[in-house]
């Protein structure tokens, strides 16, 4: 066994949901409150992947503020609730990674929250990029879900 890094890595300001958030890069969102921020996985692994993140910067569950922590969780059992109806869904999977060893490849605290149907297996994480018009129509689809779209 190898001896653990005692320090932590820092969050980093160029992140790319950061710059997501600050709006200098695009993404298909799908719902936002005060504290935290929801949009289409650009690289889904089933139809409607959706991203849950928080406001707040934190790199992932070992440096998140405990309250942030409740605020996302509130945003993804809303998705997750609007994947069953727009994507007709049968379960949901909730995925969270925590640094390289974790998996983890974006560092600003993330959840996937993924529609599933029986017998379908998902896809590769960080695999094949979708169709911008396709995520678009995925993030409506939730928005009408929710009731919050135009
Ligand atoms: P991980 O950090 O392992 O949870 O993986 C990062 C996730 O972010 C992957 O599922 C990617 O497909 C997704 N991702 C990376 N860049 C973007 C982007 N610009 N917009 C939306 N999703 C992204």
């Amino acid at each position: 066994m190898t001896t653990a890094n005692p320090t932590p890595a820092s969050y980093d300001n160029d992140n790319i949901f950061a710059k997501i958030l600050r709006g200098e890069l695009p993404c298909h969102k799908v719902y936002e409150d005060d504290a935290t921020f929801a949009f289409m996985d650009i690289m889904p692994r089933a139809d409607g992947h959706t991203l849950v993140i928080p406001k707040n910067p934190s790199r992932n569950m070992l440096d998140v503020d405990p309250k942030d922590i409740a605020a996302v969780m509130e945003t993804v059992q809303k998705i997750a609730r609007a994947q069953m109806t727009a994507f007709g869904a049968e379960g949901i999977t909730i995925q969270q990674f925590n640094e390289p060893a974790g998996g983890q490849v974006v560092f600003h605290l993330h959840m996937h929250v993924i529609p599933r149907h029986d017998g379908i297996k998902l896809k590769p994480h960080t695999g094949d990029m979708a169709d911008g018009d396709l995520l678009a129509g995925h993030a409506q689809a939730l928005k009408k879900a929710l009731g919050t779209s135009e």
